[in-house]
């Protein structure tokens, strides 16, 4: 046995008839036992007693408990508590007083001594073993002052064992409402933050007003349950639920709580900023979504740097966001906070080791709280959204009355649009493509018009762009393609030797009834599939280009031929375009219409198409000049009003009879 324990001073001890023993806590072993207390434990002798281990089968309450009588005794207290121990497995119950005892190396043992077994019944016996091994915290508070009874789970917590039922709340009105709910009905529960020795924690708390059965005082008898665990879990739920996991930021059913708050309670007005990030989707396509997902927490935390507390900044979803800025002093003051912002979010920055400079566009728009006010503000905010993407992106645009009023009738057409298709509107124009040496008519571009019942003859641009916005471009798309392969079989049939081209929108393309189409007349008697040009825009270079160039592969395995229009004006990835199956590059009109000073990009064009093998074509070539000049550089073909406009299938018979 170590010599931290002066036997001598046990001497004592051995002559009382109740049992007394030193139990020390840091090894679970019994130091010292009278032969009353070797009765007890049923040991045939205190050195057979010294050596069990009686942290076997130790519940984890009393393990706790014995650690924190441990640090009491260090402030000189005794306690007395009805334990039953379980010698050789049988219970043994008794009234155990207990003292801390300093051994000779300042560490503290547990001086026991047992008063006679007590006397309860067994129930009595059994509640108190409930109370003493239970996890609920059990406290018996004087109404006005310290606690008169608290169980180990109790005591466990308690941050100082004479703190009184007040001192428990961290927040006085817990506590406040706790008391008022006692006098008004004598009992109350409620879930409070509450100081215990392990720190803050959450307690569900249910208190009874009662008296102490001892004195006959005023008490409040408390049980505690610890639920922090709980209520982390479901807090961090509710923060989830209305929080975007990328960004941090708010997500859209937050923005939807606001909107039911706004109009309670605030009077001032307000503003919503909508913004997304320009050309996202090629970010994506091009850099992958990884990147995708950097540059959106990039951006959303410099949008959040720049807010002030009353603004939320919610994610919509996408790379789709809203600002919500509330009482706004100054329209002016804010506009220029929002022009600022969207100078800091194209700043370049480093992701995955590429440098990246993202634009975003925004819309802005005032509003009043009111009932519905904040579905209108959103509506105008994206009106506005949507004219800084068409206005060339990168910008601001602040809602106001005209920007409505072409929404507006951008609805109607899209209304109108459905009711086209039923009665069969559009007609096809088709413009001839000449031959720059010979000036002969070589092949046509249909051209698609729209003959609406109140506002006449309407050009593609017009309608073009909606149709391609709504998906309606599938459907329409199909119309002027089956329209034009039809026109081109009659006049293969009539030994009209004429080229036909078509205009496809790069949605159509991903649409699998344009191949269905295509294979169809590729498969008629007498088709020529390669007298078929598609024209696409260079934007089928953005993207996924992989898809997009099997596409063109899977179009072009049909004998058909693939232009790409408008080249030069696009953001196309020309390093892909030998993996494309390209047969003739249109110049855009934007350079023709520049000559001389577009002289260099058309001959870089004429270069380029002369490396991959492809025809070139001038468009939107109006003045001699131009003809000249493009003559001079071997350009192939021409298209343009110098030479004939788009026109009606009769008059295009005329011009190539005399032709
Ligand atoms: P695009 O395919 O580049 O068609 C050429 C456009 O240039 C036509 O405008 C034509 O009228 C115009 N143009 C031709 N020569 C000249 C000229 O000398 N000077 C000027 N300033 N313009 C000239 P249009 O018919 O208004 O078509 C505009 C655009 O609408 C087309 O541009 C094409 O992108 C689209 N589009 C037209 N028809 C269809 C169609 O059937 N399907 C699809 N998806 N898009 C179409
Ligand atoms: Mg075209
Ligand atoms: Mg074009």
């Amino acid at each position: 046995m170590p010599g931290d324990i002066d036997r001598d001073a046990f001497a004592f001890a051995y002559r009382m008839v109740t049992p007394v023993w030193l139990f020390d806590i840091d090894s679970s072993r019994i130091r010292f036992a009278n032969e009353s207390a070797c009765r007890m434990w049923q040991a045939a002798s205190e050195a057979e007693l010294g050596i069990r281990d009686l942290s076997v089968g130790m519940s984890s309450t009393v393990r706790k408990r014995l650690k924190q009588y441990q640090t009491d005794f260090e402030d000189g207290a005794t306690f007395n508590e009805i334990w039953t121990i379980y010698p050789n497995g049988t219970p043994v119950s008794a009234k155990v007083n207990f003292s801390g005892f300093r051994l000779s190396n300042d560490r503290f043992a547990l001086l026991c001594e047992a008063s006679t077994p007590s006397a309860s019944t067994p129930e009595n016996l059994r509640s108190t073993e409930a109370l003493l091994h239970t996890d609920v915290m059990i406290s018996l508070f004087r109404r006005d002052g310290p606690p008169l009874y608290m169980n180990p789970a109790a005591r466990n917590a308690a941050m100082n064992a004479d703190l009184g039922f007040a001192d428990l709340f961290v927040d006085t009105q817990d506590h406040d409402l706790m008391m008022f709910e006692l006098d008004r009905k004598g009992e109350h529960r409620l879930v409070a933050k509450v100081y215990t020795e392990q720190g803050l924690r959450w307690h569900n708390l249910s208190a009874k007003s009662c008296a102490d059965s001892a004195t006959g005082e005023p008490a409040i008898l408390v049980t505690a349950n610890d639920v922090s665990e709980l209520k982390n879990a479901r807090d961090r739920a509710r923060y989830l639920a209305h929080r975007d996991q990328l960004t941090g930021c708010f997500n859209r059913s937050h923005l939807q709580k606001c909107v039911s708050e706004l109009s309670r309670y605030h009077a001032g007005t307000c503003a919503l900023l909508f913004f997304d990030i320009d050309r996202f989707k090629m970010i994506n396509d091009r850099y992958g979504h990884e990147t995708g997902d950097q540059i959106l927490k990039k951006l959303a935390t410099r949008a959040q740097a720049g807010l002030a507390k009353s603004d939320t900044l919610v994610r919509l979803g996408g790379d789709e966001f809203v600002i919500l800025y509330r009482d706004v002093e100054d329209r002016e003051v804010l506009v220029g906070k929002v022009e600022h912002l969207l100078e800091q979010m194209s700043e370049p920055f480093q992701a995955n080791s590429i440098r990246l400079t993202p634009t975003v566009s925004m819309g802005l728009a005032f509003f009043e709280p009111g009932a519905d006010s904040l579905t209108n503000a959103m509506s105008e905010a994206d009106i506005a959204l949507y004219a800084s993407k068409v206005g060339g992106r990168n910008r601001l645009t602040v809602f106001n009355e005209t920007l409505g009023a072409a929404a507006k009738e951008r609805d109607q057409i899209e209304v109108d649009l459905k009711a086209a298709i039923e009665r069969d509107e559009f007609v096809l124009h088709y413009q001839p493509r000449i031959d720059i040496n010979s000036q002969r008519i070589l092949a046509v571009e249909a051209l698609v018009r729209w003959q609406h019942p109140t506002r006449g003859l309407l050009s593609p641009g017009v309608f073009i762009p909606i149709c391609e916005e709504t998906g309606l471009i599938e459907q329409i798309g199909q119309i002027i393609l089956k329209r034009g392969l039809n026109q081109a079989q009659a006049w293969f049939e009539q030994g009209i030797d004429i080229g036909v081209s078509i205009n496809i929108s790069p949605l159509q393309l991903e649409d699998p009834n344009l191949i269905a189409t295509l294979e169809n007349f590729a498969r008629r008697p007498g088709f020529a599939a390669q007298r078929i040009e598609l024209e696409v825009t260079e934007n089928v270079l953005i993207g996924d280009l992989a898809k997009m160039a099997q596409r063109l592969r899977d179009i072009a395995a049909l004998g058909y031929r693939i232009a790409i229009d408008d080249f030069g004006v696009g953001y196309s990835n020309l390093s892909y375009i030998s993996d494309f199956p390209v047969d003739c590059i249109k110049i855009d009109r934007s350079f023709i219409g520049k000559l001389p000073e577009a002289g260099p990009v058309i001959r870089l064009i004429l270069a380029l198409a002369r490396q991959i093998g492809a025809c070139t074509v001038a468009e939107g070539v109006e003045t001699a000049e131009q003809a000249n000049w493009l003559l001079a550089q071997a350009c192939d073909q021409a298209q343009g009003f110098l030479f004939h406009p788009p026109m009606p299938v009769d008059d295009l018979m005329a011009a190539v009879s005399t032709d």
